[in-house]
């Protein structure tokens, strides 16, 4: 069970991420795509890259790294 869906869609689009998106992160630790980067709709952006390099970077993201096996 998903219990946190709001990291995994983007807030400005809905869609879903895929690992491959490029994504920036802003200072909430809310994730937007860089083509749906806006002033209005993201605070400070902290980092940058795609999906999962976030993913990887920020602690607080592991537990949305699908487990080895399952992609
Ligand atoms: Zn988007």
């Amino acid at each position: 069970m998903q219990h946190d869906f709001d990291r995994i869609h983007c807030p400005h689009c809905r869609k879903m991420y895929r690992m491959s998106d490029l994504v920036y992160l802003d200072e909430n630790y809310t994730i937007v795509h860089q083509k749906c980067y806006s002033p209005y709709v993201i605070f400070m952006v902290i980092d940058r890259g795609t999906y999962r390099e976030i993913l990887d970077r920020h602690e607080s993201f592991h537990e949305l790294i699908p487990k080895k096996g399952t992609i």
